[in-house]
């Protein structure tokens, strides 16, 4: 299907995974067209089943940020032991549906 959008996950560095767009600022909250980044489903989903909008965007507004984060390191030691084309299951709890 559509591969076009495929590269490396800003955030678990895995190569060759279909990537989604993340405002690192969510727009409610000040954010432009540049605070944004590239991030693979999984890591997508984790980020918003962890932390609401208004967390991301005061503490958690940078890929370093992210990534120095407790409950987001424990995530990414597991991601990156799964396959790019495998889809895993994402915890729900605390997740709103809805694309962001
Ligand atoms: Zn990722
Ligand atoms: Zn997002």
């Amino acid at each position: 299907m559509s591969k076009a959008r495929s590269g490396v996950c800003e955030l678990c560095l895995r190569n060759d995974v279909e990537r989604t767009i993340h405002h690192l600022i969510p727009r409610e909250y000040g954010g432009g067209p540049n605070d944004t980044s590239k991030l693979c489903i999984p890591c997508h989903k984790q980020i918003h089943a962890l932390y609401p909008n208004l967390e991301l965007a005061v503490r958690l507004n940078t890929i370093e940020k992210l990534r120095d984060d407790p409950e987001i390191k424990k995530y990414l030691k597991w991601i990156v032991k799964q396959p790019a084309g495998k889809l895993p299951r994402i915890k729900k709890s605390g997740y709103k549906a809805g694309k962001r």
